[in-house]
């Protein structure tokens, strides 16, 4: 009679976009999160002894055979706001903690202009800010050139986006940008497969699920935390909502 190993515990990939002391928003609630309740994420992370990991580590132990003792964590946080440096990343620094910011490459320091239907387009992190976050500790991931939905682009188009990012961020940091986040999650197989020929190691989705549950290191899924999770919400989607969920790769239109 055979013995089945133990399941590995679960790695859940978080993803955030505006993190400040915001109002309760009228519309896209999934897109803020008040930094109280960033803080008291936080603190519930450390207090569960969850491992808070960055997109290498999870990718050692999902796909690379890395032993996984601990729950895991992945912090992201899509688009490079501002108020990312100004509530953010002191509340992470407090608890010893990181993430990964996916950057827009031409955007630096400009406004999220793909928020078309926006009153006010948040800033962006600029290039000097984005350079000392990452002599701080902080991680960041290509989110392409100009936040384009890939599937839309021809062969040539999505190239540039997921080539010219790469280049453009390690020209800014001096070091290796490996990790690509589909912006609006939406990709095809088309673009899956620049990204890997990029030399990119990972590529996030918003795919639900715990990432646990990703079959390819370039289609991972991720638990959006949005502005009405309290705590108890919180942790039941770090603890409770793993299965696989949502749109997948689309067929490339061009
Ligand atoms: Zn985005």
């Amino acid at each position: 009679m055979t013995t089945q190993p133990p399941a590995n515990p679960p790695l859940s990939i978080l993803m955030y976009h505006q993190i400040g002391r915001y109002p309760r928003p009228d519309a896209h609630r999934a897109l803020f999160c008040h930094i109280d309740r960033f803080k008291d994420q936080l603190r519930y992370l450390k207090w569960m002894g969850f491992d808070v990991i960055n997109l290498s580590e999870a990718r050692a132990r999902l796909f690379e055979g890395k032993p996984m003792t601990r729950r895991s964590v992945v912090i992201t946080v899509d688009d490079g706001y501002d108020d990312f440096r100004e509530h953010a990343w002191p509340a992470l620094q407090a608890e010893g903690l990181s993430a990964t910011v996916y950057l827009v490459s031409s955007l630096l320091g400009q406004q999220a202009s793909w928020l078309t239907d926006w009153a006010h387009q948040p800033g962006l992190m600029d290039a000097a800010a984005v350079r000392q976050l990452h002599r701080e500790g902080c991680d960041f991931g290509s989110h392409a050139v100009s936040h384009p939905r890939l599937s839309r682009l021809n062969a040539g188009q999505q190239r540039s986006e997921i080539f010219d990012s790469k280049k453009a961020l390690e020209d800014l940091l001096g070091a290796e940008v490996p990790d690509f986040c589909y912006p609006y999650g939406d990709y095809s197989l088309r673009a899956r497969d620049l990204v890997e020929e990029a030399g990119y190691r990972t590529a996030t989705t918003c795919i639900r699920g715990a990432a646990h549950f990703s079959d390819n290191p370039f289609e991972l899924t991720r638990k959006a935390i949005s502005y009405g999770d309290n705590l108890l919400g919180f942790a039941w989607k770090l603890h409770a909502k793993q299965a696989r969920k949502g749109q997948a790769a689309l067929p490339d239109q061009a």
